[in-house]
């Protein structure tokens, strides 16, 4: 928002600065220059004393009268040829100067003006230019004033930009604010402004969006909640049909039927579970934060592992401290990602944390396996979305596993990205961020 206000200020300062030239342009063009006016004026004397005294002599007294106005004048006169004269004074002014007009050159303080058109006075009169120079003029105080000028007219603009662009400012923070909030998750979160407000209709329509976001969310949650609910009963009641079928089934055929039937039963079971888990991970309320140490919670998720050939290298001490977190959640999304690496490393997997030095919580689970192609690693992240190669009942899972860890990190305000990791496969970083940590 600063940089908007920058960006203005900068753009009036501009066109200001350019407004200064082009009415100093114009004034030159049409009254004539306003700084050689200045200096004639602060010229005057010699000027009159030069046009009006020396040049008024006859041809006999001229250069009398010329030396006598040297005596007692600070001004240093000297009588140049035509050609230098020429050179020295501007090329728009040259046309001047062979008229015998007086010559202002106001920045070496210097006039030049010819001496006799027609060469009456004395012989090569014709051909010669009166300089003075060290003239009595002073351009500091018209440029200070002209500055002063400038100044205050910026400031008599500013002010009232300031002002008015500051009310547009706090509306543009309160309203990126409550896009920040509902970003985050809190979907309660609207825009308080007053009708007077100049940004009263994008707030309107920015708190309508909200609650059409809000309510499209939560009917999407509870047709989710509903369904997964609504199967658990009817889930129940077949695993209890299956043990009574599998207790009375005498023909071995018939008991290994059954029993695959159970194990798709308490397949489906998990996935409803797994998908009632998801649907309560769509708030920030639901979120229970207390302080908690990382590294037991580390260790714990590795002990909880299921047996498996592969065992996990911890490095995890306690000098990584605590964190303010939910500390069910994050241990389920670091559980659900030391799970996928012992699915799919060939020897070795590696669970790590760190504190960075730019603040928050680094949690590293890293293996060894086939890892995951750059195009696919924003996807894996997508509910039930999961790679061609484990959709082969061996390895796969739902693909819900990465969707509820990635949920659960951003709950807490923090990420979850998947790299290459050292060890040849896929690097899963966790980063919490530093309000988080304890
Ligand atoms: P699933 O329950 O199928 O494991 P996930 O959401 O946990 O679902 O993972 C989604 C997909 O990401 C997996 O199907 C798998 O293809 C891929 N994946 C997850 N973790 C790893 C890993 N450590 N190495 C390689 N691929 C992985």
């Amino acid at each position: 928002m600063n940089r908007i206000f920058f960006r203005f200020f900068v753009l009036v300062m501009l066109s200001i600065t350019a407004a200064t030239f082009v009415i100093y342009l114009a004034i030159s063009r049409l009254f004539g220059d306003p700084v050689e006016d200045i200096a004639r004026r602060q010229a005057a004397a010699p000027i009159v004393l030069l046009q009006d005294y020396v040049d008024q002599a006859g041809a006999d007294e001229w250069l009398t009268r010329l030396n006598k106005v040297r005596e007692v004048s600070e001004v240093r006169y000297d009588l140049i040829d035509l050609d230098e004269a020429r050179h020295s004074v501007a090329p728009g002014q040259v046309a001047d100067l062979e008229r015998g007009d007086v010559v202002l050159v106001p920045g070496e303080k210097t006039l030049y003006r010819r001496v006799d058109l027609k060469g009456e006075r004395y012989i090569g009169s014709d051909h010669d230019v009166i300089r003075a120079s060290n003239l009595p003029i002073d351009l500091g105080v018209p440029v200070k004033m002209e500055i002063v000028r400038f100044v205050i007219v910026a400031l008599a603009l500013l002010a009232p930009i300031a002002l008015w662009s500051r009310s547009h400012w706090q509306g543009l923070q309160a309203l990126s604010r409550v896009a920040d909030e509902i970003g985050a998750g809190k979907l309660t979160a609207r825009a308080r402004m007053k009708p007077s407000a100049s940004i009263y209709p994008l707030a309107e329509r920015i708190n309508d969006m909200a609650g059409r976001i809000q309510s499209l969310l939560e009917s999407q949650r509870n047709l989710l909640h509903s369904v997964s609910h609504e199967l658990r009963t009817p889930i129940a009641r077949l695993e209890f049909g299956m043990e009574l079928l599998a207790a009375q089934a005498d023909d071995p055929a018939l008991k290994k039927r059954v029993a695959a039937m159970e194990a798709d039963l308490a397949e489906l079971n998990s996935l409803v579970n797994e998908l009632l888990g998801m649907a309560r991970l769509d708030s920030v309320q639901s979120l229970q934060l207390a302080p908690f140490a990382v590294a037991p919670m580390l260790r714990e998720c590795v002990d909880a592992l299921p047996p498996s050939a592969h065992s996990v290298e911890c490095s995890a001490d306690d000098s990584l401290g605590s964190v303010d977190a939910d500390r069910r959640l994050l241990a389920r999304a670091v559980g659900n990602l030391v799970r996928n690496a012992q699915k799919y490393a060939t020897r070795r997997i590696a669970l790590s944390a760190s504190r960075p030095a730019a603040g928050g919580l680094e949690i590293v689970v890293e293996d060894d396996g086939p890892g995951i192609p750059p195009e696919e690693r924003e996807r894996i992240f997508e509910p039930f979305y999961r790679l061609d190669r484990s959709r082969d009942r061996a390895t796969g899972g739902f693909g819900l596993g990465l969707s509820i860890a990635h949920k659960a990190v951003a709950l807490h305000g923090g990420s979850l990205r998947v790299e290459d990791a050292l060890l040849g496969g896929a690097r899963f970083v966790v980063t919490l961020p530093p309000e988080r940590v304890l």
